[in-house]
């Protein structure tokens, strides 16, 4: 066993400016992270880096990169106490819930982070989530994914990006901080997750269609016929708070049913970040839950959608992805 294992992916952390903005520049990054001195520090681990290639803004993610991601992981997951996993963090959240499905039976710490100014530059906070990432790593008490960004070990299927500037950038709304970083590093014991039974091993993601739609006042479902068919097999309706939507439902209710009969599995989240859906709660929910949809509960959208390509790609029927969509995988949603 020999250490952490940092596997960049991109995003601002690596990036250097070009006429065109920012672009991430793995060879000056390495460089950097070579020649820096606190990276050499007796109470650093011992690294090693490796890259994806092409370094990524993250917002060019895919579920192809994903699996690219968990496939490195998997390789060398013998080899090394645990992960850091540079990534942009505008699809972080995303990654990191498609990584806590993945990587089953995971025994080992894997840490996404990142940062809002580039590694290069003097005001950087890259800097810290680095190295607060890779000493977390190395004390091997957290054993799941999770996102380290602006002092705060957040698990990585509950986090949200909260901020496009400040370098807090992570929030966590339905579930505690693991660990929060000051003098020393405060474990939030009770919160980590308890061990997937099972050995370790990869579940490839298939690049399932399904889409995302975010509920509004005025909206017309009656053009959203088009979409909720059967060539989605999931969907996730933001709606309003606890599962409400316009006109309890009396006209999405059709179109909701017809996905429903063809095998498409639709799971209602909220547009509030904190709290729970409960479908049937008002009437303007009910409608929902008697077409056949399910309730994501606290789920964020990004563990939503990356819960459904996770249980759509074993290969389980609806019946049995609608369950497991209102079932905690790992922890990722209420018991
Ligand atoms: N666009 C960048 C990315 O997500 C933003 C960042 O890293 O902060 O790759």
């Amino acid at each position: 066993m020999s250490g952490i294992l940092i596997i960049n992916t991109g995003g601002t952390i690596s990036m250097t400016a070009s006429s065109r903005g920012y672009v991430p520049n793995g060879k000056a990054f390495r460089a950097q992270l070579e020649s820096m001195e606190l990276l050499k520090a007796e109470q650093v681990p011992h690294w090693d880096l490796i890259e994806t290639e092409p370094l990524l803004d993250s917002s060019n993610m895919t579920v192809s990169d994903w699996n690219r991601i968990g496939g490195l992981v998997a390789q060398n997951y013998d080899s090394y106490d645990g992960f850091v996993i540079l990534h942009g963090t505008d699809t972080m959240a995303y990654t990191a819930s498609a990584l806590s499905f993945m990587l089953q039976g995971l025994d080992k710490p894997v840490i996404l982070t990142g940062s809002q100014i580039p590694l290069a530059e003097i005001r950087s906070d890259g800097r810290a989530n680095l190295i607060d990432s890779l000493l977390i790593a190395a004390e091997g008490r957290v054993r799941e994914v999770c996102i380290f960004f602006g002092g705060k070990l957040l698990r990585g299927n509950r986090a949200t990006k909260y901020s496009a500037d400040e370098l807090i950038a992570f929030v966590s709304p339905n579930y505690p901080a693991l660990a929060e970083t000051g003098i020393t590093v405060a474990y939030n014991d009770s919160a980590l997750l308890k061990r997937r039974p099972g050995p370790f091993s990869l579940q490839i993601l298939d690049e399932i269609p399904i889409g995302v739609i975010k509920v509004f006042p005025g909206i017309q479902f009656s053009l959203f016929d088009q979409i909720l068919t059967e060539k989605l097999k999931g969907i996730v309706i933001e709606t309003f708070g606890a599962g409400n939507i316009p006109n309890g439902g009396s006209e999405l209710l059709p179109i909701v049913k017809k996905a429903v009969e063809h095998g498409t599995v639709i799971t209602v989240c909220s547009q509030c970040p904190q709290g729970t859906v409960m479908l049937g709660a008002y009437e303007a929910s009910s409608a929902l839950a008697e077409a056949g949809a399910v309730s994501g509960h606290d789920l964020t959208t990004e563990a939503a959608v990356a819960k459904l390509y996770y249980l759509l790609s074993k290969g389980y029927r609806a019946e049995e992805i609608k369950r497991l969509m209102e079932t905690p995988v790992c922890g990722e949603e209420k018991e």
